[in-house]
């Protein structure tokens, strides 16, 4: 990798330097020799170093040109080389032999869309372990009625039992962000924590039910493009006052808010 280059705050480079995270983060992945894994951001390869050399196959995405050059030159079979932004490869026509681990130092100003986007090819994935902003984790992880539970702590939960694997303070990069970050272990659940009977609606309710925070579930959903006549019906049927804010719900209530939704419109 060129000495020469110099981090770029714009693609959220923070280089991870301590062995210690480093080897949490491998440890968590538990990687197998014949593993199919997908990193984003690769970087100066402070992850990439560690994990191919144990994995069948690794893909990376990595959208700063000057450090995609240097992976290209090794010339590794089992090392698929994807220039460009992660958010807008079409990661299904690239990975066509599921299942993969996803292994990432996300930059933390995509971070949340990355999520959505993993979220939405959750059938890509059986495990994913990935470095955020503390406060991020902390919403992942949160529990209902909390401020820091939002639409992705009830998607991400519905399918994945998440874990922190370590807290990691800034001098563990380089340049060393202003905050705490953590990496998390997402573990995919063989069924979802609640069932839900389409999920592309359940996430467009849960999405609309957090739109605007601090109003209730009957303005949130007013807004949304959900017929207010069956909003009404189906918060009726399932028992969901509407008076309430989105993020007071937990899954269940979710899941049955939406059912009710689905058979109303
Ligand atoms: N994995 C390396 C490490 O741990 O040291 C680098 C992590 S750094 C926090 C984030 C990396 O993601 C950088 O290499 C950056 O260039 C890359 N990146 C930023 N935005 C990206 C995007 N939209 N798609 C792909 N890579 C991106």
């Amino acid at each position: 990798m060129s000495d020469s280059h110099r981090p770029r705050k714009r693609f959220g480079q923070n280089f991870l330097k301590d062995n210690r995270i480093i080897d949490a983060i491998i440890a968590a992945a538990q990687l197998q020799s014949d593993d199919r894994v997908l990193e984003i951001g690769p970087g100066r390869g402070a992850l990439t170093n560690r994990l191919l050399p144990r994995v069948g196959q690794l893909h990376i995405m990595e959208i700063d040109r000057d450090l995609v050059e240097a992976f290209q030159q090794r010339n590794d079979p089992r090392l698929q080389v994807h220039a460009g932004d992660a958010l807008h490869f079409d990661w299904t026509r690239l990975l066509t032999q599921p299942p993969y681990k996803l292994v990432a130092n996300l930059p933390y100003n995509i971070s949340s869309q990355i999520l959505f986007k993993m979220l939405e090819h959750r059938h890509l994935f059986t495990c994913m372990v990935l470095m955020f902003q503390k406060e991020v984790g902390d919403r992942l992880r949160a529990e209902p009625g909390t401020k820091a539970y939002g639409a992705l702590t009830v998607l991400c939960q519905l399918w994945f039992d998440v874990e922190r694997v370590v807290l990691v303070p800034p001098q563990c990069f380089t340049p060393a962000p202003k905050v705490m970050s953590e990496v998390l272990c997402f573990m995919r659940r063989s069924a979802p924590r609640v069932e839900v009977d389409d999920p592309a609606f359940f996430a467009r309710v849960v999405k609309a039910s957090f739109a605007q925070r601090r109003k209730t579930l009957k303005n949130s959903l007013k807004a949304s493009d959900l017929a207010p006549e069956s909003v009404e019906q189906a918060a009726q049927q399932a028992a969901i006052d509407l008076q309430r804010r989105g993020e007071t719900l937990n899954l269940i209530e979710f899941a049955r808010l939406a059912k009710a939704l689905h058979s109303a419109t």
